[in-house]
């Protein structure tokens, strides 16, 4: 088949990857000003202008059977138009959704999934009323635009609301969110295939360094049946709420077993890179799969398997001269906090699987350096 995937970044890379095993043919959409190093050689780039009809872009696609994203961000009007001449998988309204932190939160909540205590704001007295109403911590994030901890403010006193409160003209509309007092962070990457077959992978729990995703383990240590439970039924939800197809990623909070939506991801997703070397179907395959109606491939691997992020670290080669160790490396130019790469590992028990993540972490970020 012939696929177009919106934006030219990694994700975009090893999904393409993914699918040239498949045999499918790629063409990609970049925005003005994108760089397009990620997908170079993986086929061609068509950059997005203003005066460019549905048609036209479809076009210079190359007549795709099937339109995706590997990120929320992309113009929904042109996901709209797109869908006259193609398949948009997943959807441009679940994409809608995905964009706006309260859209988001709103859809939740209305399908009875917990997430934190939330209030959507968009003047100074309702930020006001907002964060008296959560109390300290407050966090406060901008709906749209956010990610890996960027526009957002964890107020911890009225000093800190004050401070904020006279910005606020200039701030977009907001989500104030109450602190959920989480043991740790967790995630789910559901599959859905154009005929509703359904493939989860276990939850990966993940640690974040300065907000940014350093490492996933899989299976999460200590996931009663209740938990499994609760993560599968929101998966299922939101799955068969929006006939979704293609990945959907499930960003969660783990308070003492009880599981909350921290956020959603329309797309593959960081905390599931691990799957592309522990001998199941990785999440780049299963999108593809999904996307083009072939039933996802397995989803439980038999190993432990992990994942650190590359955060402006280029791994020297001794690092690599280990056979429990793959490099996915991006073909980016290596700047401070930028995702260039990652390792993947894998390991017959936990703890070899945390004694090799943590010598590969202490060798790449060695004690107080900052990413
Ligand atoms: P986000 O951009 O929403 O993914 O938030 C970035 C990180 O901030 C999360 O991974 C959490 O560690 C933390 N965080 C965000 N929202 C909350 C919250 N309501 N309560 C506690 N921690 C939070």
């Amino acid at each position: 088949m012939r696929i177009a995937i919106a934006g030219c970044g990694q994700l975009a890379r090893m999904l393409a990857i993914a699918g040239w095993e498949m045999g499918h043919h790629f063409s990609f959409i970049a925005d003005p000003g994108e760089s397009t190093d990620c997908v170079n050689g993986l086929g061609p780039v068509v950059v997005r202008h203003d005066n460019q009809t549905p048609a036209d872009l479809y076009e210079a696609l190359g007549y795709p059977d099937v339109l995706t994203v590997e990120k929320e961000h992309v113009s929904v009007p042109m996901l709209e138009g797109l869908s006259d001449h193609c398949l948009v998988a997943p959807s441009a309204e679940a994409i809608r959704i995905c964009q706006h932190r309260g859209r988001e939160k709103t859809l939740l909540q209305s399908l009875g999934i917990e997430t934190a205590p939330f209030h959507l704001v968009d003047d100074a007295p309702s930020l006001v009323d907002a964060v008296t109403a959560v109390g300290y911590p407050a966090f406060v994030k901008s709906c749209e635009q956010g990610y890996d901890g960027q526009n957002q403010w964890r107020l911890r006193d009225s000093a800190a609301l004050e401070a904020l409160a006279p910005q606020m003209h200039a701030l977009p509309p907001l989500v104030v969110e109450g602190a959920v007092h989480f043991d740790r962070e967790l995630s789910m990457i559901a599959a859905r295939s154009v005929s509703g077959e359904v493939a989860l992978y276990p939850l990966a729990e993940n640690r974040h360094r300065e907000g940014i995703l350093l490492t996933s383990e899989v299976p999460a240590a200590e996931v009663s049946a209740e938990t499994e439970a609760q993560a599968t039924q929101i998966a299922h939800r939101l799955l068969e709420h929006w006939s979704y197809v293609g990945v959907l990623s499930i960003e969660l909070f783990d308070e003492g077993g009880s599981l909350r939506v921290n956020e959603l991801a329309p797309r593959v997703h960081n905390s599931g890179h691990w799957s592309q070397d522990a001998g199941v179907a990785s999440q780049f395959s299963n999108h593809i799969r999904a996307i083009t109606d072939t039933r996802p491939g397995a989803t439980q691997p038999s190993c432990y398997a992990g994942m650190l992020n590359l955060l402006g670290r280029t791994p020297d080669t001794a690092l690599l001269q280990a056979d429990d160790v793959s490099l996915h490396w991006y073909t980016k130019s290596v700047r401070s906090r930028r995702k260039v790469g990652h390792l993947n590992v894998q390991a017959p028990d936990r703890e070899q699987l945390k004694k090799r993540l943590s010598e590969l972490e202490a060798a790449l970020y060695p004690e107080g350096e900052p990413l």
